[in-house]
This record gives C-alpha cells, structure tokens and sequence, in this order.
C-alpha cells in the first residue's frame, strides 16, 4: 500500500529532522563561542552570533520535525479508520458512495432517512 510507505517515511523523515534540529540547537548551545573563529567569518548582519542562529534554526528544525510526526502519526489514524465517504448496499454488499440514493451495482434504492447525510 503506497499511502502506508508515504506515511512511515513521513515519521521517519519527521524523527529525523527532529533530532538533527535537537542536535544542531544542543551543539550551538553546548560548544562555546569561539572568538578566533568568529574573527574570521564575514559579518553576519545581525545581533545574533552564528552560534545563536544555528540554535535558532536547529530549534526551528526540531520544532519542523515534531510537526512532521504530529502530521504522519494523524494521517495513519486516519487512513486506518474506514472510508466515511462509502456505504455498503445492504442488497449487493457492494461499496458505493455514501451520497447515492440509488446502488450503481443492482439498483437498490438506499432509504433516505435512514442515511442522514454526514
Ligand atoms: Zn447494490
């Protein structure tokens, strides 16, 4: 199933960028600022020293990864819960959407208070 795999490479691709955001943001803040080092790059521009903007952006990425879990752990609570777009015609079994009055497989007529519409 291609959505399954979709969905387990977005958790995995989420853990990933995750911890890669954690690790950036726990290295920048961990390692102290290296004067020497700081001397010979070019100016960033900015009131943030490259150590607190690859803490920035490593926070940005973890924050990023966690989205991504958020969004795949969803999307597979989601994908496993039945169609609620369907209905099975209680004559044929056969699915069919859950909009139709009349079953497309034997002409069943769906009863329509008994099928509120979702
Ligand atoms: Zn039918």
């Amino acid at each position: 199933m291609s959505t399954f795999v979709e969905r387990t490479w977005l958790s995995v691709l989420g853990v990933g960028v995750a911890v890669a955001g954690l690790a950036l943001t726990i290295a920048a803040i961990a390692s102290p600022p290296d004067p020497a080092e700081l001397a010979d790059l070019p100016e960033s521009g900015g009131d943030l020293t490259d150590l607190e903007t690859t803490a920035l952006f490593g926070s940005y990425l973890a924050l990023a990864g966690f989205a991504l879990i958020g969004i795949a752990s969803v999307a597979t609570r989601v994908g496993n819960m039945p169609l609620p777009s369907l209905k099975q015609c209680p004559d044929c079994a056969k699915r069919v959407p859950a909009a139709a009055n009349v079953c497309r497989f034997c002409g069943y007529r769906f009863d329509q208070s008994a099928t509120p519409p979702t």
